[in-house]
């Protein structure tokens, strides 16, 4: 016998305590068939991506697992004024298709920035905008968004610094610049990923040093001058 591939989980609103299901793709479904360079995951059957965002069916409010988990007065009061008070009630719980997917993400975007959630889910629902609009192969949506998201990473990255565990978020920071055409910025924000004696994420030096020689070939491709640091010793 074989599982479909979703599955329901009973969530709480975070805005209004309502309870309602939102779909789920079980673990078994959610191998990728590949993966691009900067984490965007194409999928066989459903697409996991695609159940991310819970939207409550009641008030409007939709949410990560990473979200904010309680909202105070002043976030209820704002959202209420941006959101909920124009909200037609309208239920995301079942299949999503592509178009339902991005509804979701722009829906869980003006949330988070109207309750002043954190930059890194800000960050992380534009990163999953613009690989939305990869898919369908929209590329000036695509750069857009992403445009976007590589300024919220930046943000992220000012507020959190070079943490342990920031090796993810500078290797990102170089792919989104050299994705959008940013070279000279890529080039700096590799090397702080290679270079940095503090970073031993090996698997994120390892794609910073991959990144770097693909970088590499589109600028000696488009006769740019190289930094001093890309040429071989
Ligand atoms: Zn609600």
């Amino acid at each position: 016998m074989t599982l479909e591939p979703l599955y329901s989980i009973d969530v709480t609103c975070y805005n209004c305590e309502h309870k309602f299901t939102s779909s789920r793709v079980r673990p078994s479904y959610k191998k990728a068939i590949r993966t691009d360079s900067d984490f965007c995951s194409y999928y066989k059957n459903e697409n996991p991506d695609f159940y991310v965002v819970r939207v409550c069916p009641e008030c409007g409010f939709a949410s990560t697992e990473n979200s904010l988990e309680r909202l105070n007065d002043t976030q209820k009061k704002d959202f209420r004024e941006k959101i909920g008070n124009r909200w037609i009630k309208r239920d995301f719980g079942g299949k999503r298709n592509w178009d339902v997917a991005l509804e979701t993400y722009k829906l869980a975007l003006l949330c988070a920035q109207t309750i002043g959630d954190t930059e890194r889910i800000v960050a992380s629902i534009l990163h999953h905008i613009s690989w939305l609009h990869r898919y369908k192969g929209d590329e000036l949506q695509e750069r857009r968004f992403l445009t976007y998201c590589l300024e919220s990473y930046i943000r992220v990255y000012e507020l959190e610094g070079v943490g342990a565990n920031n090796a993810r978020l500078l290797y990102l920071i170089g792919e989104l610049n050299r994705r959008i055409g940013e070279f000279t910025n890529a080039v700096k924000w590799f090397a702080r990923v290679i270079n940095d004696k503090n970073i031993i994420d090996s698997a994120m030096i390892r794609a910073s040093r991959e990144q770097w020689a693909v970088l590499r070939e589109q600028m000696i491709a488009k006769q740019m001058e190289l930094p001093g640091e890309m040429n071989p010793a």
